[in-house]
């Protein structure tokens, strides 16, 4: 495995890549779930290609930037078992923004809704970064995670829009033995906390055995899924949605499909997590997953 913390190394050592190349974006601090995207890519494709980069555009100034989770020694030794090939990880933010950085790619419609109607400015910090990365890695394939589901469909619209000739996967969800999802925020819940979170898994599965029993009414399940958040003390509701999959429209009824969508804060932790109704179906209409 080569590491590049240049983007003049990143282009040297991208030459050499035997291709299809797979290509894995991430902002570090990594756990079970970036490293299936990782070995998902290496099963499918020639050669692996990840990143490390917290990517400052993405964080509101109130947000976690300083405090998110480092630790580049530890994650390059779990790329590497993992079967990654090529790992870029700029040395500095400076790399990526140099003095004078003027230009930013903004998609619009789905990045106003859920994520981007809490974040304002985080979309367009994460397709300004990911439309630099697949430039500068010019992948076949590019991995992604349903843990961010709206982020994978703000990624699509990027590819689609941008002619990126490039196959967006999108990986399933890894979660804990309780449930929880996997994420590199989930280090900051205190011990309390820590046995709150699930409660996000817990109103998931409500919504899709209400599914199951028939329940097609998408403000019925917003408002059991309200309620059984707001039962955990710890738990503070940022929002449960349940829209449609394409537009991110709120439905008012489930035909066919929804993607069910929840941010809620525990403690001082802003936690996110989701379902595609019906339960197991896929959150984009084609492959969306390694085999
Ligand atoms: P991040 O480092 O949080 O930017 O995440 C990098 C990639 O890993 C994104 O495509 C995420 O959707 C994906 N990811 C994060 N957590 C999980 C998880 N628990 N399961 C699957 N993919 C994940």
């Amino acid at each position: 495995m080569r590491l590049a913390r240049s983007i003049s190394e990143l282009r040297s050592l991208r030459a050499s890549l035997p291709e299809p190349v797979g290509f894995v974006p991430t902002m570090g601090s990594l756990h079970e779930g970036h490293l299936s995207l990782v070995r998902c890519s290496h099963q499918e494709c020639a050669s692996t290609a990840a990143s490390i980069f917290v990517n400052p555009t993405q964080f509101a100034p109130s947000e976690d930037l300083s405090a998110y989770p480092r630790d580049l020694d530890r994650d390059l030794s779990m790329l590497e078992k993992a079967g990654a090939n090529l790992v870029f990880a700029p040395v500095s933010d400076g790399e990526m923004y140099p003095p004078g950085y003027a230009t930013w790619v903004t998609v619009s419609g789905i990045t106003e809704r859920l994520e981007g109607a809490s974040r304002p400015t985080h979309f367009r910090g994460v397709t300004t970064v990911v439309a630099k990365l697949f430039s500068l890695v010019r992948p076949q394939r590019a991995y992604f995670g349903q843990k961010d589901a709206q982020q994978a469909l703000v990624i699509d619209r990027l590819i689609a829009d941008l002619d990126f000739d490039i196959e967006l996967v999108v990986a399933p969800t890894v979660r804990e033995p309780d449930g929880l999802a996997m994420s590199s925020r989930n280090t900051y819940l205190s011990p309390a906390e820590r046995r709150a979170a699930p409660v996000l898994r817990r109103a998931l599965d409500l919504a899709e055995s209400l599914w199951r029993d028939g329940e097609r009414s998408a403000e019925e399940i917003r408002s059991r899924v309200t309620a059984l958040l707001r039962a955990e003390p710890l738990a503070r509701v940022d929002y449960a949605s349940v829209a449609d999959p394409g537009t991110l429209e709120e439905l008012e009824t489930i035909s066919p499909r929804a993607l069910v969508s929840l941010a809620v804060r525990i403690g001082k932790t802003r936690l996110i997590d989701n379902t595609v109704l019906p339960p197991g179906s896929p959150l984009l209409e084609r492959r969306t997953s390694c085999s």
